[in-house]
């Protein structure tokens, strides 16, 4: 088959791979009809994600029909059934996975050794996304294996096209719980750094959990558009504006009482030293360019309010303003979203046209051209928020 596989730092290619097979009970094979790129893939495009091997294959947001299925797999799934797949890996029988935190699953990441060594405990495997989280492949492909098919694969029924569910597997359930960690009151503002498809999904789940006003920040006019003109928000462009200023301003002193971090890594200024992958130099860039948008949500928060930081991390991320964030009685809380916990309730939401997630597509390509989908939505070009690949 072909997939989309991680080649080197800021190269991708579609190469020809075996196809997968059923390995375990719970297995099951999905040919893929429609799979997305992300912003966690820049991530691991732009090399600061450690522990991509040369053929990996990329993606972790895709959907298709189960074509072959394990038969240890519970829950009434068939063959020929549509399914929307979660990007954590998760068992659904361990303690992370029965207090709802499948992306804390205990049993899905073989190499969880390697990830106690970086992060102290490890978190669950996800597809496409590093031999840290697991060394699965991912779904840019024609064909992807699913383990725990009966836990990560949502069964869809015909008349819901792919792009009103795709993005179940990800975007749509981490933005729905950037706003849900927010805990948001009547009369909140919450505000949101990144226009992305992340950051638009937070602004529309903010409203729906009762936010009065959300105000997104973003330096791309047309993704700011999105932002108001699709989800209501309200919006800075940090190029133009002091964001800071223009919070106080619109708060009447006091800062927005929730703030979500839907950017991560994408620091502003990081990648042009990244080109030549120094990992050095690149050690010295996480620790000093690409916290801003971080940073700002801590220093710009109101007293006693919250920060939700779905935006992704790896590593040390210095330069934290820990003396405010103490000082000032926040509350930080962070994850990948448990994506498994939210799709049925989110998958009812789109039924009853509460959301429509299809708003964010700019662009559908073929497998084959997923190298162009990267350097268009790695560079904000062409007006791109998210690109959707159909293999
Ligand atoms: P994206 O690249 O489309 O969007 C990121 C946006 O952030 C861009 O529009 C960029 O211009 C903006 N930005 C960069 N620096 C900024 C700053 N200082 N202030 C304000 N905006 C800034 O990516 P995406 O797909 O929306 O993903 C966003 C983040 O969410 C990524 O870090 C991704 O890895 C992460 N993510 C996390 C989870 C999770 O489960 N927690 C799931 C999916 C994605
Ligand atoms: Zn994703
Ligand atoms: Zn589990």
């Amino acid at each position: 088959m072909k997939a989309n596989c991680w080649v080197a730092p800021d190269n991708v290619a579609v190469q020809d791979v075996p196809d997968p097979r059923i390995i375990n009970p719970r297995d099951a094979v999905v040919r893929v009809t429609s799979s997305a790129i992300c912003g966690s893939d820049l991530h691991l495009l732009q090399g600061y994600v450690p522990a991509m091997r040369k053929g990996d294959i990329l993606g972790h947001e895709f959907m298709g029909e189960i074509v072959e299925l394990g038969n240890g797999v519970r829950d009434g799934l068939r063959v020929g059934d549509r399914v929307v797949v979660a990007f954590p890996i998760a068992c659904g029988n361990c303690t992370s996975c029965e207090r709802g935190l499948h992306s804390l699953c205990e049993n899905s990441n073989p190499n969880a050794a390697v990830a106690e060594l970086a992060m102290g405990h490890s978190p669950a495997g996800i597809f496409g996304y590093s031999h840290l989280l697991g060394g699965y492949a991912g779904g840019q492909a024609q064909y992807a294996r699913v383990p725990y098919a009966d836990v990560g694969a949502l069964k869809i029924e015909d008349d819901l096209p792919d792009e009103k569910v795709l993005f179940l597997s990800d975007v749509l359930p981490t933005g729905y719980m950037a706003a849900e960690m927010c805990d948001i009151e009547r009369g909140d503002v919450v505000a949101v750094w990144g226009a992305g498809p992340v950051g638009y999904f937070s602004a529309v789940s903010a409203f729906l959990l009762g936010a009065e006003r959300v105000i997104v920040i973003d330096r791309f006019p047309y993704r700011l558009r999105l932002a108001r003109e699709r989800a209501g928000a309200e919006t800075i462009n940090y190029e133009d504006t002091d964001v800071m200023d223009a919070l106080r301003e619109m708060t009447a002193g006091r800062g927005p009482d929730a703030c979500i971090d839907a950017v991560g890594m994408e620091g502003h200024h990081a990648s042009a030293a990244l080109h030549a992958y120094d990992k050095t130099k690149q050690a010295v860039k996480a620790e000093t360019d690409r916290p801003h948008a971080l940073r700002e949500a801590v220093l710009s928060c109101r007293n006693g309010g919250t920060i939700s930081a779905v935006g992704a991390y790896t590593g040390f991320i210095d330069k934290f303003p820990m003396g405010s964030f103490m000082n000032r009685s926040l509350t930080m809380r962070s994850g990948q979203a448990h994506v498994q916990r939210y799709m049925r309730p989110l998958l009812d939401r789109i039924r009853k046209g509460e959301i429509d997630p299809s708003a964010i597509i700019t662009h559908t390509m073929r497998l084959d051209d997923a190298p162009r989908g990267y350097d268009i939505f790695k560079n904000k070009r062409e007006d791109c928020v998210k690109v959707v690949l159909k293999p």
